[in-house]
């Protein structure tokens, strides 16, 4: 399971983390999953509280913030939101667009004590 390996990973930068600042405790990880990084949020919600139980990680709180597709279109050098299965420009309905935000998968925060 996909979500799974995440979550994993996820454990090991929150332990390097700890190490570094030389904290006892994890108390949340905040990660941004776009919409086209192929994670469903739920799914690594569960896989999280999977992968940390029975470990010092268990009370670390995942929060997770879904992003949405963006795209920059070339032809009207908008930047509008899409959804991820309509990769055209809204305006224009151009397909000469770029994906600028959408398939992020980081952590942006981890709370430790
Ligand atoms: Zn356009």
């Amino acid at each position: 399971m996909h979500e799974l390996s995440i979550a994993m990973s996820l454990i090991d930068v929150i332990t390097e983390t700890l190490i570094r600042e030389n904290a006892d405790k994890a108390l949340s990880v905040t990660v941004e999953v776009g919409a086209l990084s192929g994670v469903v949020p739920e799914a690594l919600q569960t896989a999280f509280v999977k992968a940390a139980s029975n470990t010092p990680l268990q009370d670390c709180r995942l929060s997770i913030f879904y992003v949405p597709v963006s795209v920059h279109c070339s032809v009207c050098e908008r930047i509008c939101q899409v959804p991820p299965d309509g990769l055209l420009c809204p305006n224009c309905g151009s397909s000469n667009i770029d994906i600028v935000r959408g398939r992020e998968l980081d952590v942006i925060r981890i709370e430790t004590s």
